[in-house]
């Protein structure tokens, strides 16, 4: 039987969703108060120069995942890209992730990979349990390299002092004692030639599927639908009523030059003397391309206000602790399911984002076959 489905937000997750569940027969009316489709993930041509901008921060695409790997090329062809990121510390230009290089050129040596592991390791501290980010960057990196690369930009990240976030943010040894520059160990990794937001119409360009724009949905209409899929704010769809779940988002100063301003696409200022975190310089991002002119971003974050776009879910005690009032919330909604990125409150790449997406429409068509309730949220959000 068709059903008439309601799927709130034209980001990646709303995209997938409305194209499995219009390829299994149902209609699909998605909904975005935005004037674009690709949710934060768009991607838009700067008139004054010609580059494709990432408009909501740069997106680079990388997986392991073969099956959303092969989903992606269905959409958009994809070129290869390669993010190498770069850091200025102290007036000099080192490469990321911190890796031979960046520590041979940090401490003026000419380290073979097992020499630099055992100086680092003698310049470690000896923390047996890390609590925090702050101990657990001392016990894997040692203060210097701590205070170069780490500390400023953690601090300037989340709005606190490293000492105050959990260690669990800092999860791997962020050092590579080979000279892999590359920022991802993904098998795939590219960006979509004509960017996010032509494979995201593509996803969407389906016959049971209509697509408003410019339309704010409100959770009071969720009876007029057989199932609505929501990918806004979770605490959003309950009007805020337990309190605003906590973000951080971003300011984007945009400026122009002629030429190649910085030499790539991102440079990280992670020191505390700088405002900003880092400078994107799209064209970059799509380095197929031939472009004169050149656009920038200097990015600024900052505490997330009730008119700004969120961005980053802070996730300390005070947040998992309203976000289970709301989880508990959302578990008596009839006939919503939470999706996405902000839905459950974590913070998703997009190749989770479509994996997640494509099991949930999968676990949705299987609930509705055998007359069980579909799931309530699209990923575990505690
Ligand atoms: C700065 C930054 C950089 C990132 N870089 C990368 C990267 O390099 N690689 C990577 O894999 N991932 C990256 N990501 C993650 C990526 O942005 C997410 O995976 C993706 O956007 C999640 O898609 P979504 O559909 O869940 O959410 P969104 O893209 O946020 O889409 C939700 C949509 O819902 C709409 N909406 C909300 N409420 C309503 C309502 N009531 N009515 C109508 N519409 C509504 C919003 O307007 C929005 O368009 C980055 C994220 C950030 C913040």
């Amino acid at each position: 039987m068709t059903e008439r489905l309601m799927m709130v937000g034209a980001g990646l997750s709303g995209a997938v969703l409305a194209r499995q569940l219009a390829e299994a027969g149902h209609a699909i009316t998605v909904v975005d108060a935005r004037s674009h489709v690709a949710g934060n993930c768009h991607t838009a041509r700067d008139p004054q120069t010609g580059v494709m901008v990432h408009v909501y921060g740069p997106h680079i695409f990388h997986t392991d995942d073969d099956r959303v790997w092969d989903y992606v090329q269905r959409f958009a062809r994809f070129r290869s890209y390669k993010n190498q990121v770069k850091t200025t510390v102290a007036g000099q230009v080192y490469s990321l992730p911190v890796n031979l290089h960046t520590i041979n050129q940090f401490f003026g040596r000419a380290m073979r990979p097992e020499e630099a592991r055992a100086f680092v390791a003698a310049r470690t501290a000896d923390i047996p349990d890390p609590q925090t980010f702050e101990e657990q960057a001392l016990a894997f990196v040692g203060p210097d390299l701590y205070a170069a690369f780490f500390k400023g930009y953690t601090e300037k990240q989340w709005g606190t002092s490293p000492a105050n976030l959990p260690a669990s943010i800092l999860k791997r040894l962020p050092l590579r004692f080979t000279y892999d520059d590359n920022y991802f160990f993904h098998r795939h990794q590219g960006i979509p030639e004509n960017g996010y937001t032509a494979m995201v119409a593509a996803i969407l360009d389906h016959p049971g599927i209509s697509v408003r724009l410019e339309t704010v949905f409100d959770p009071s209409e969720a009876a007029d639908w057989n199932h609505v899929f929501w990918s806004g704010p979770l605490d959003g769809f309950f009007n805020y009523r337990l309190g605003r779940l906590g973000y951080r988002t971003l300011d984007f100063e945009t400026f122009r030059a002629t030429g190649d301003w910085q030499g790539c696409a991102v440079m990280n200022h992670p020191g505390a003397d700088v405002p900003f975190t880092r400078i994107s310089e799209h064209k970059h991002f799509a380095p197929w391309e031939s472009h004169a002119e050149s656009v920038l971003y200097r990015e600024y974050p900052r505490a997330c206000g009730p008119d700004d776009i969120p961005y980053y879910p802070i996730r300390l005690a005070q947040e998992k602790s309203l976000l289970a009032d709301y989880v508990a919330l959302a578990k008596e909604a009839p006939n919503v399911t939470f999706v996405g990125r902000l839905g459950t409150y974590r913070y998703l790449d997009m190749d989770v984002t479509i994996r997640e997406a494509l099991d949930l429409a999968a676990a949705f068509l299987a609930a509705r076959s055998t007359g069980t309730p579909a799931p309530r949220f699209s990923g575990a959000p505690l």
